[in-house]
């Protein structure tokens, strides 16, 4: 084998939770194809996601850890390192949404969301970035959310969740900036996976209209471009910042959003 046809991240192993569907499923697709080995996390199809990641030719193996707990998360990572010996590269994905009024808003939902969608972040980081800068390397990336930078309203508890990973995001960069260890956030806009299409659901519900008149409201009303960004854009995107070109950014929260922000 000639270098050029060796993988970026050949011999690497990669942690994305919430990769049994939607972007962490895209994400974990798009390392295995650079070469990196994967713990994959999350509920449903694990047989279906596992399958779909040793199809890229390396290995993949599927921990439950419920991102709720932290001590189940600290056990994924311990998995991790007992199966492949390393965590090089940790994906903190795995998400959840409720939509609702403050005044309206379900408290086990509000705990459920900040609990999933940035505490695991932190528990997660809290064992895996000393494994990361034992070995000088690696990368964590954080998928955040448009909804990181700006607010809809419904949406409380997630964009009060995700401004909170776009925080932790810099705060880890710079505990770490002078390592080979880099931390960064990913902020998609609207993505067609299940959590959105589930509100797309609810929107013709709502408003009594089709299921594609609902899509293109969402859509319209938010992401200039009216085309939904995929899983497959944001894994080229983690691939990215997992490469060499990438060593010095550190704390960015890299925009996904056919220009959400940019209005
Ligand atoms: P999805 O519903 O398709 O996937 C969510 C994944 O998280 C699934 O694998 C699910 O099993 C897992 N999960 C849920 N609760 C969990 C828990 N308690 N423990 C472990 N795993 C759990 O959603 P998605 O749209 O792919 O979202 C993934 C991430 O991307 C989320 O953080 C979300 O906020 C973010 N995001 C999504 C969009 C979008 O438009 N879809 C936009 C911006 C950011």
């Amino acid at each position: 084998m000639t270098s050029s046809t060796v993988k970026p991240l050949a011999g690497k192993t990669a942690i994305v939770t919430g990769s049994t569907s939607g972007i962490g499923l895209g994400i974990a697709s798009a390392l295995a194809a650079a070469g990196a080995n994967l713990v994959l996390n999350g509920f449903g199809d694990v047989s279906g996601a596992v399958a779909q990641i040793e199809a890229l030719g390396v290995a993949a193996v599927h921990h439950g850890a419920d991102m709720s707990k932290p001590a189940e998360i600290e056990a994924m990572v311990a998995f991790a390192i007992d199966r492949f010996g390393a965590v090089d590269v940790l994906v903190n994905n795995a998400g959840i949404q409720h939509v609702a009024s403050i005044d309206e808003f379900p408290v086990e939902k509000w705990d459920a969301i900040i609990a999933i969608n940035l505490s695991s972040a932190f528990h997660a980081m809290r064992v895996a970035l000393p494994l990361m800068r034992e070995r000088g390397w690696g990368r964590v990336i954080n998928i955040a959310s448009v909804h990181g930078l700006v607010g809809s309203a419904g949406k409380s508890a997630y964009v009060a969740a995700k401004h909170g990973i776009i925080g932790l995001t810099k705060v880890a960069a710079l505990e770490n900036a002078r390592t080979g260890v880099t931390v960064n956030a990913i902020c998609p806009g609207f993505v067609l996976t299940p959590l959105v299409q589930k509100q797309i659901d609810d929107v013709a519900h709502r408003d009594s209209i089709s299921s594609d008149a609902a899509r293109s409201k969402l859509l319209g009303e938010k992401q200039p471009s009216e085309q939904f960004v995929t899983p497959e854009q944001i894994g080229k995107l983690a691939v990215f910042l997992c490469s060499d070109g990438a060593d010095e950014i550190r704390g960015a929260s890299m925009q996904i959003d056919g220009g959400w922000t940019a209005q």
